[in-house]
Formats: structure tokens, sequence, C-alpha cells
């Protein structure tokens, strides 16, 4: 881990949830594309609590906030970052593109 820029927020929600950058840089550096989802994986921004990988069963595992307890879904073959960012694009493309609610804009 030695990238000089912060993540870029990731959309976790269409609501606008965003995970964002854990570490504060400096000689560590910041969280990149590729790197590792394990463990605590960054800030619920918002909320401002740290979000942690867990498993959660057979095809999936899930980012949890242990703040506000929200939980996202993803396939458990995705490893890193750069992977999740590209999974959640592609999802909320898909819902926005198919979930017309009166509720939604
Ligand atoms: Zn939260």
């Amino acid at each position: 881990m030695s990238n000089k820029l912060p993540l870029e927020p990731i959309e976790l929600t269409l609501e606008g949830d965003l995970l964002v950058e854990r570490h504060f840089g400096g000689s560590t550096g910041y969280t990149g594309e590729n790197d590792v989802l394990e463990s605590w994986v960054g800030i619920h921004k918002g909320c401002g609590y740290a979000m942690y990988r867990q498993h959660s069963n057979e095809k999936f595992d899930c980012l949890v906030c242990s703040g506000c307890f929200l939980r996202i879904l993803f396939f458990k073959e995705i490893r890193t970052y750069g992977e999740l960012r590209k999974y959640l694009v592609a999802e909320h493309n898909n819902l926005r593109a198919h979930r017309a609610s009166p509720w939604r804009s």
C-alpha cells in the first residue's frame, strides 16, 4: 500500500452511501484499487464508522458498517477494491435502469 491519493469513494447504495478512505496517508500511503478487501476496509461516509468485510453465505460476502449496520452484499470471489467498485457500478446501473419507482429519482 503506497498510493499517493486517497481511495476514490465507492458508491455502496443508490441512496448515496459511500465507502471512503481509511488511512491518513503519510509514509504508509493510501488504499489502492488493487489492495485486497479484508477485515477493516474503510469508513462509511456520513455515519463515520468503520466498515468490515464479513462472510455472509455460500455465494456472498458483505461489507457491514459498525455504526449504522448498513450491509452490502457482493460475490465472495471479489478480492480487491477495484473489483468491488466495478461490481457495484454494474449493479447500480442495472438497478437504475430497471427499478422505476415513484419514490426514487
Ligand atoms: Zn454507517
